[in-house]
């Protein structure tokens, strides 16, 4: 479970990675009850105080993940060449079938590898067909407690389906298919708003900081008054709201020709935008809906591996960030990503700047990358004591070997874990100064395990789900091509901020 450890541990012997110094500088830390007391050196503690010796460590903040999907643990790498209207396309085939015990074991094998790879808490939105149940939650948030993370877990809903949502699709299907289709018909908004109430009012994981979250998917995917209805329950219980918002060209191109304004403008316009909404993608986002994200004090989670991996396009991070933006860093689903890894994330995240155009000055810095990965994502996430190595904040911290070759030699440390690291290095992980990572193992799950109960799962429900594969290669070929014509249409974004030569 992620509670802290009680009582006084010395952390000693490691360097601490700053971005304000290129080599990270010997560094004590006092942890109390869990909490981080002081950083210095030659930091007294009290009498007794167990000294834990990171000697060869370079220590950084855990590395927290903006925007997941527990449930897509048991899908890693099924599709290849997958648009995300085709990812969406083939959910009943990968995700379907799934029982509560299913429904942990998806989160665990997620949640084990964010451990495994430096990264301590996680924004999971979470999905359950047709409605969110408690138990299923609960299973997911369970999994986080049995890994050792600190999460946000959203029931992840919409009431109508891509081809209801995607004008015209559903007619592009042969009347056979739209017959198939319609056995995916979501339940009527006001009966997922009554079951996330429920799943919020019984909520049990609050104290060992796993907290609920409201995520209406995808805008295109709920009426407005379901959106409305969302953003009461989150408020009501002071929770946050969470949807992918312009992560395809699709959905900026319809969101355009339905609302008559940017998917951003709309959310503005409904009142959803403010310090607890956090917009997941935001590729196709414009100047002005970054400074109207800006202005509410909205967050971006940026993804760019599965945006990459989908073809959804780059998302603009020189220009977030001037618009004053807080962004964080994602992995997005194991479906798309199709890892887990917050430095391969925080890598892309900085190369897929650079790659935008020749001109340096309108790049992120590693250090930009490296604050988005830990106190932008915390932000997001809503936890104002996570995402530094300084006192008052959690004692969540990794330990990278300075020993392993992504460190031979070690010249520049923020530099270095966001463009070298890649996991490898990991030593050891603690969240409240306990280690769920030691000596590169779990010290909390058992991984051999882990492995033969997602090996049965994944066994089963390939046959379980041996339908819903069949109805995806029929509706592959008809989304594959109507879907990408959509976003061959026009799309202007508008741009006057620091705008780059490409
Ligand atoms: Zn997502």
């Amino acid at each position: 479970m992620a509670v802290s450890e009680k009582g006084f541990l010395l952390v000693h012997g490691a360097l601490l990675a700053d971005p304000a110094k290129r080599r990270g500088e010997p560094t004590d830390v006092l942890i109390e009850d869990g909490m981080i007391h002081s950083v210095g050196t030659g930091l007294t503690a009290p009498e007794g105080t167990p000294v834990f010796d990171a000697s060869g460590m370079l220590m950084h903040p855990g590395l927290i993940n903006s925007h997941t999907h527990g449930h897509t643990g048991l899908a890693k790498g099924m599709g290849d060449k997958w648009t995300l209207e085709l990812l969406l396309a083939a959910a009943p085939w990968i995700g379907g079938s799934r029982t509560v015990e299913d429904k942990k074991l998806t989160t665990l094998i997620c949640a084990a590898e964010m451990v495994a790879k430096g990264c301590t808490a996680a924004y999971d939105l979470y999905y359950e067909f047709p409605l969110p149940s408690r138990d299923g939650l609960d299973a997911a948030a369970a999994a986080y407690a049995e890994a050792g993370m600190r999460a946000v877990i959203a029931p992840m809903v919409a009431d109508r389906t891509m081809y209801e949502a995607i004008p015209g699709l559903m007619d592009a299907l042969p009347d056979a298919l739209q017959a198939q289709v319609a056995r995916l018909k979501l339940m009527p908004f006001e009966q997922t708003l009554s079951a996330i109430g429920d799943v919020l009012k019984h909520w049990r994981w609050s104290g060992q900081d796993i907290r609920p979250a409201v995520a209406p998917t995808i805008p295109l995917h709920c009426a407005d008054e379901f959106m409305c209805g969302c953003a009461q329950l989150a408020r009501e219980h002071g929770v946050g709201l969470h949807s992918h918002v312009g992560e395809s060209k699709v959905q900026a191109v319809v969101g355009r020709q339905k609302y008559g304004k940017t998917l951003v403008a709309h959310l503005d316009a409904l009142g959803l935008l403010g310090p607890d909404f956090t917009a997941a993608h935001a590729v196709w986002l414009d100047d002005d809906d970054f400074k109207r994200m800006a202005d509410h004090g909205a967050s971006m989670a940026h993804n760019p591996g599965s945006n990459m991996r989908l073809g959804n396009g780059m998302f603009r991070l020189r220009q977030a960030i001037d618009a004053g933006c807080n962004v964080g860093i994602g992995t997005d689903g194991a479906s798309c990503a199709d890892n887990q890894n917050m430095y391969e994330a925080m890598r892309y995240a900085s190369m897929l700047s650079k790659v935008q155009t020749p001109d340096p000055r309108f790049w992120a810095t590693s250090e930009e990358v490296y604050k988005a990965a830990t106190i932008g994502s915390a932000r997001a996430l809503g936890f104002k004591d996570l995402g530094l190595i300084a006192p008052g904040y959690k004692a969540d911290i990794v330990f990278l070997d300075l020993g392993s070759i992504n460190w031979v030699p070690h010249n520049w440390s923020t530099n270095q874990i966001v463009h070298t690291e890649d996991g490898g290095g990991v030593r050891h992980v603690m969240t409240g100064g306990r280690l769920i990572f030691k000596d590169g193992r779990h010290t909390t799950l058992d991984l051999a395990k882990l492995a033969r109960e997602a090996e049965a799962a994944r066994a089963r429900l390939e046959a379980l789900n041996a339908e819903w594969h069949e109805l995806y290669l029929k509706l592959e070929p008809v989304v594959a091509s109507f879907c990408p014509a959509i976003a061959a249409q026009p799309y202007h974004l508008k741009r006057y901020l620091c705008d780059a030569p490409a």
